[in-house]
């Protein structure tokens, strides 16, 4: 009898406790509840901050990929329509998220930290074809509108004039200018 009493002493303090505390309900999609640091979610496709596309079109993500759910079509770079820095761009970018289980792998692979998963959990669709994401969807924006991509490059033959300033990093080579040094 007094072991019961307790009992519902407590239960009524864990009641009251709850009715003063501050509720947890998001009121979604209005409220979006944030989400862990390291959390994954939907990819994106980086730039670097002179605009240009990091990826590099070598396909390292989709033979990491363990579901098989990238598919990557590489394209040649020139000094007239240029994309990425490299030779290489990538043409098609394609991620099957109907395949994806979010392990990060692709993401581990890539070696300019082109590919990243990111924190957007909206990944609902109304038929299978919408999830299948393409590179404009990928693509995060440039970082403002005259370095988007492709564009001319204003120093042909500079190998490095696409690649953005390294503090501590090496000079800048023009191979044009250094083939007419050795005639
Ligand atoms: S997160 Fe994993 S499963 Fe998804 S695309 Fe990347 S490597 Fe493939
Ligand atoms: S995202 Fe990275 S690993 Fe994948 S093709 Fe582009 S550069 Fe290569």
């Amino acid at each position: 009898m007094f072991q019961g009493v307790i009992e519902l002493i407590r239960g009524m303090l864990t009641t009251g406790k709850e009715m003063v505390s501050k509720p947890v309900t998001y009121q979604y999609p209005d409220v979006k509840k944030p989400v862990p640091p390291r959390s994954r979610g939907r990819h994106e496709l980086k730039r670097h901050a002179n605009g240009l596309e990091k990826c590099i079109g070598c396909s390292l993500c989709a033979a990491a990929c363990p579901a098989d759910a990238i598919y990557v079509l590489p394209a040649e770079n020139t000094d007239a329509e240029r994309y990425s820095p490299g030779e290489r761009y990538a043409a098609r970018y394609e991620i099957n998220l109907l395949r994806c289980i979010f392990c990060g792998y692709c993401e581990e692979a890539c070696p300019t930290g082109a590919i990243v998963l990111e924190h957007d959990y909206e990944l609902a669709y109304y038929d299978r074809r919408s999830a299948i994401i393409t590179k404009k969807k990928l693509l995060v924006p440039p970082p403002n509108p005259d370095l988007t991509t492709p564009r001319a490059m204003p120093d042909p033959g500079n190998l490095y004039a696409a690649i953005p300033p390294v503090k501590g990093g090496i000079e800048p080579v023009n191979i044009v200018e250094m083939a007419k040094e050795k005639q």
